[in-house]
């Protein structure tokens, strides 16, 4: 591997193929996949994961935004693509032009779209998104008659109704219930008015893991693929393993006295001679913005972090491992001999979750895939 300034991300695209393989042995077969793949795939590479999800047999993919199905689309992806959230009038044209489907939450939604729709000779599909308790994205779950105001709209065909949970991945799933029991009282109250939409799904990857119960015709799977547990209580599927590293390299290396101070604020005194390397990767590239926590792992050993991590830079401590050199290879996240980073591990540092550190990584970081 060659220097990359001031790092990359190497995406394993043998495991990712693996953990797919490990998911459908896992489901029912009758059991439908929607690859989640908004916000390049969480970093990962949304038109890569996309194809490999696409080789493995999922129905749908999902993404957050329309100029992200767009990319899928120009890559020669043809498969259902599924826009999460709310879409302004101003996206229908779009949406039908590149055969999007999109969620439809009001009648009058419904009756704009599907004129739209006749006036490019589209029927087009839609999906209907139940607020179950997320009060996020929506019909409220109270609101069953609109939901078949909207099936009546004649001119676009509702092939889905869904909804998402809270909370799935924690023990204690009372809320879950609670939302999945409002969502059985949504479909009931179509069934009473004879309307049967055909794919059913609410359940994420803590909800495909550990609510079977919730998993009606199809679930959709964002973080597991990626070879990550959405909790540290959820259920696990053996093999399953994480596919994404980030690294950098050793800038340089100083020989600290005792005394001397290290990064801005000066949060870190030596308590004595300390060799430490500066690596030129920082918050500004996606590292979390920690100070005196955390490590990295140089020569397969952890190297700590001393002070506070700047926008381009960060120190660490690398007494303890004098073969280190200018150029060595740094892993910031990942495996390096028998020790190993997760993504988790570094989301403790920040006091934040998995997701928000996959996403941080700088976009402009090079994908390197194996
Ligand atoms: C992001 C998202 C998912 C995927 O969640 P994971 O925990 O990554 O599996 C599923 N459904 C909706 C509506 C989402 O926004």
């Amino acid at each position: 591997m060659s220097y990359l300034e001031p790092g990359w991300i190497e995406v394993n695209l043998t495991q990712l193929h693996k953990n797919f393989q490990l998911i459908c042995q896992d489901k029912p077969d009758s059991l439908a996949l929607l690859a989640v793949v908004k916000d390049n795939a969480y970093g990962h590479g949304a038109c890569v994961i996309a194809q490999v999800a696409l080789e493995h047999g999922v129905r749908m993919l999902a993404v957050a935004t329309v100029p992200e199905a767009l990319e899928l689309r120009e890559h020669d992806i043809h498969a259902p693509i599924l826009v999460f959230g709310e879409r302004p009038i101003e996206q229908f044209d779009d949406c039908l032009h590149y055969d999007l489907t999109i969620f439809i939450n009001t009648a009058a939604q419904a009756a704009t779209y599907a004129k739209r729709a006749a006036a490019l000779h589209k029927t087009p599909n839609a999906h209907i998104e139940i607020d179950t308790g997320l009060s996020r994205y929506g019909i409220r779950w109270t609101e069953a008659a609109e939901v078949a105001n909207i099936c009546a709209v004649q001119g676009l065909y509702v092939e889905g109704i869904m909804s998402h949970f809270a909370m799935s991945d924690e023990l204690d799933k009372s809320y879950a219930l609670t939302q999945l029991e409002r969502f059985h009282t949504v479909l009931e109250a179509l069934q009473q008015r004879g309307i049967d939409i055909p794919i059913k799904h609410v359940c994420n990857s803590g909800g495909f893991l550990d609510l079977p119960q919730a998993h009606f015709d199809m679930v959709r799977i964002g973080i597991l693929p990626l070879g990550v547990f959405p909790s540290k209580v959820c259920r696990r599927i053996a093999g399953i393993a994480p596919i994404m590293s980030v690294k950098t390299r050793i800038a340089c290396l100083r020989d600290l006295v005792a005394g001397d101070k290290v990064g801005y604020g000066m949060h870190y005194t030596a308590p004595g001679p300390r060799r430490i390397a500066i690596l030129p990767f920082g918050y500004g590239t996606g590292y979390p913005r920690v100070r005196n926590r955390g490590h990295v792992l140089i020569h397969g050993q952890p190297a700590p972090i001393l002070g506070g991590n700047a926008m381009d830079a960060m120190m660490v401590d690398v007494s303890a491992i004098p073969q280190a050199q200018p150029g060595d290879e740094v892993v910031l996240m990942g495996t390096m001999g028998s020790e190993s980073l997760s993504v988790h591990q570094l989301a403790a540092w920040k006091g934040s979750v998995s997701y928000d550190i996959f996403v941080n990584w700088n976009s402009n970081l090079p994908r390197v895939y194996r």
